[in-house]
């Protein structure tokens, strides 16, 4: 027989001696001893009878009564189950029972309750005694009352998962959570955004107030934040101000971007703390799970990284992770040292880069990026140095000398006659801050005798999304002088277009990440467009950034927008070859101008096969149709791209993209146009999904027969018609 741990009181002899009451006679000596120990013990101890099938006790010490409320009266008779009352859904339960029924020793924890009613955890060994014939004539239980154990161990275990001032999960849990909240998110094809939230002034706060006060500001953050969120969403502290948030249901990452929203302004709005309005914004950086991303770490080290871009941008703001975020540490310290001297020996030039406007095809603008000519590195890109000079604030006098350089150097253009439009200059958050950012720009422009009209610049979103008293009137005060101004990498913070009603603007830069995939994801030209849209509405230019092809800016043309910047039209170039880009310039091609599909119906045809094209062009040729092939998806959607297209006829099996998913995009992006698939193969299950998502309109099996075909095309063309009208 074995006695629990915890139990010192009952030694061995003890219980052996319990075995001898049943063997009758022999030792009075031992069981009289045995009676005493037992009543002495510290440990709750019970006897049951095994041969009677109800097993009722018929013994228990005073411990037992001590721990359980009960008179040995009251208990002697009962089965033990009464100590469970009607909490008998506990998994260890089982395990006794098999025990016993196997007549093995166990050992289990069960919440038992007193007499009173109040739970306690009993830590019960019960031990089946046998007679001389082997069968188990009683089992004796050793309890022990282990509640306040568990009371501690919970609380152990909870402060090893949540932070004490808060009572929020630590970073441990929410690396469990998060693992937990990925597996899901991967499963049901959700999207899941981590959001790294840190206080802006919060050591300020710290020093001047001390720890109290700065606690005080923690714990309001804590209660602020947990009133933005829902309840599937996870809110952890991480240490220190720094809070984190899981949003794990999200159907698309926009919908990151109200949660982002609501959590700045509550931050923001005034702490009292002692009596005293403290304030407090936040910067916060998100980072999305993809697919590829397994480690929970990775997602909250991208957070931090776009955090900190946050924060360079000038606090108070979200930034989202791009995986471009990323510099590299030495490289960094190095830098900040280098660039100090740099200013001074003027090793920084301008390059230009012109704009395109896409009515009138001529050149609306220059933007002016700087470079870096390093003594040992060669020419620097600014994407090296930008975000270190923003962070020790060097680019408060980089950025003056940038104004100053462009405005000189366009001032010439201008007077040669050379060029008609503004030039734009980059302005970081952290010099349109300052006092007198308005008062410099003033003096540069009186210094170089540029005309106001011909400066423009350029801020991000992130310096105009904290649109507070100050913002709006530091930016009335430069309208005012005559500079324009336009936003930035428009689309890559969280701002909503409807914002842009309160500013005084003049035009919107779309990103370039937006005009990467323009032709062929719906999502991204979905955005273009309504850019567009409302910007137009609001009366603003727009110009898209980054437009690398012929078939991106025909896009763009065609859906109204503005103005063009990008590799298409030009690199950014020094000032000598800009002007010898000016002298030759002639507007790129916007893909072929499309007079000669104007009027008549075109048709495009997508295979992989050529003969197969060369077959189906000659039989349609025959309906007067204008025809238009492709040999794949990615060609396709530059075709889209450039010309007006009714009715399209893809086949199914293609190597980079299947029809139906092809068509699918192409529903997104052309919603108006017919949408074919030409099959020899039948994979009935994406072709029935694809007519219910009425991404398709028919579907046509290979090989055809031409007079059935053209009539199908016939029928297709007439409903495109009807559609249209
Ligand atoms: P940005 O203001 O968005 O500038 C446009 C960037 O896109 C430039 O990179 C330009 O070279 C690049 N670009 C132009 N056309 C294309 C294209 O067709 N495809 C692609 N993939 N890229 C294109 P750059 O010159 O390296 O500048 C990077 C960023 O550095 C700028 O982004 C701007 O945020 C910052 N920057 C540059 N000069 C200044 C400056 O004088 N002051 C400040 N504060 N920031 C600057
Ligand atoms: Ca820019
Ligand atoms: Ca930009």
């Amino acid at each position: 027989m074995r006695v629990s741990e915890s139990d010192r009181d009952v030694e061995p002899a003890t219980l052996l001696a319990v075995r001898d009451i049943t063997e009758g006679y022999a030792a009075q000596q031992g069981l009289l001893l045995g009676r005493r120990a037992m009543e002495a013990s510290a440990s709750g101890i019970l006897i049951v009878d095994a041969l009677d099938p109800k097993h009722p006790l018929i013994y228990v010490n005073p411990a037992f009564e001590r721990i359980t409320g009960y008179r040995r009266g009251e208990a002697l008779g009962r089965n033990c189950k009464f100590l469970q009352g009607s909490d008998r859904d506990q998994p260890e339960l089982q395990t006794l029972r098999e025990a016993l029924a196997r007549g093995h020793d166990v050992n289990v924890a069960l919440r038992n309750y007193r007499k009173d009613g109040t739970l306690f955890w009993n830590e019960l060994s019960i031990s089946p005694v046998r007679n001389g014939a082997g069968v188990v004539t009683h089992f004796v239980g050793i309890q022990n009352d282990i509640t306040e154990r568990r009371v501690h161990e919970a609380e152990v275990l909870r402060r090893s998962s949540h932070d004490e001032l808060t009572d929020l999960p630590n970073r441990a849990l929410l690396l469990d959570r998060l693992r937990e909240a990925l597996a899901l998110a991967r499963r049901h094809g959700r999207m899941l955004a981590a959001l790294l939230i840190d206080l802006d002034q919060f050591r300020e706060i710290n020093d001047s107030l001390g720890h109290d006060k700065g606690d005080e500001v923690l714990f309001e953050a804590a209660v602020r934040l947990r009133a933005c969120l829902r309840d599937g969403d996870t809110l952890a502290r991480l240490g220190g101000d720094e809070f984190m948030v899981l949003l794990p249901d999200l159907a698309r990452p926009e919908d990151a971007a109200p949660v982002a929203e609501r959590i700045l302004q509550a931050i923001a709005r005034p702490h009292t703390v002692a009596g005293r309005a403290i304030h407090c914004s936040c910067s916060i950086g998100v980072a999305f799970a993809e697919h590829s991303l397994d480690e929970p770490e990775q997602l909250v080290q991208r957070a931090d990284l776009a955090m900190h871009a946050a924060k360079r941008a000038g606090r108070n703001t979200v930034r989202v992770y791009s995986g471009e975020l990323a510099p590299r540490g030495s490289d960094r310290l190095e830098m900040r040292a280098q660039l100090q001297g740099a200013i001074a020996r003027g090793e920084f030039e301008l390059h230009y880069q012109p704009q395109l406007d896409l009515q009138g095809h001529r050149i609306s603008g220059v933007e002016a990026l700087v470079r870096w000519r390093h003594p040992e590195l060669g020419q620097l890109a600014p994407e090296r140095f930008i975000p270190v000079a923003e962070e020790t604030g060097q680019i408060v006098p980089l950025g003056g000398m940038v104004m100053e350089q462009a405005c000189v150097q366009h001032r010439r253009w201008v007077d040669r006659g050379l060029l008609d439009c503004p030039v734009a200059v980059n302005v970081s958050a952290l010099q349109f801050r300052r006092e007198d950012f308005v008062d410099t720009v003033a003096a540069v422009l009186a210094r170089t005798g540029l005309p106001a009209r011909r400066l423009e610049l350029e801020l991000t979103e992130s310096v105009m999304m904290d649109a507070g008293a100050r913002t709006l009137e530091t930016l009335h005060r430069l309208r005012s002088l005559g500079v324009s101004l336009s936003i930035d990498d428009f689309g890559t913070g969280f701002s909503s277009l409807g914002y842009l009603k309160r500013l005084p603007i003049d035009k919107v830069k779309i990103d370039r990440s937006f005009v990467k995939d323009i032709t062929h994801d719906g999502g991204d030209a979905a955005i273009t467009l309504s850019v567009i849209a409302m910007a137009h509405h609001l009366r603003l230019r727009v110009i898209a950034e980054g437009v690398e092809t012929a078939a991106q800016m025909a896009y763009l043309k065609r859906h109204l927008c503005d103005e063009v910047q990008g590799f298409h039209i030009s690199q950014p170039l020094p000032p000598a070859e800009l002007e010898n880009f000016l002298a030759d310039f002639r507007a790129p091609a916007a893909g072929e101008a499309d007079l000669d599909g104007a009027e008549r119906t075109t048709l495009l045809l997508v295979d992989d096969e050529p003969n197969i094209l060369r077959a189906l062009t000659r039989t349609l040729r025959r309906d007067g149709y204008r025809i238009l092939s492709a040999g794949g998806a990615a060609e396709a959607f530059e075709v889209l791209a450039q010309h007006e297209v009714q009715v399209i006829l893809s086949d199914q099996r293609m190597p980079q993209m299947c029809g139906t998913d092809f068509l699918s995009q192409v529903k997104a992006l052309y919603p108006q146009t017919v949408r074919i698939v030409l099959s020899g193969y039948t994979d009935l299950e994406s072709v029935t999904e694809a007519i219910n998502r009425g991404a398709i309109y028919r579907f046509l099996t290979k090989p055809w027969e031409d007079g059935p075909l053209r009539a199908h095309i016939k029928e297709a063309v007439l409903h495109q018609r009807r559609q249209r009208s």
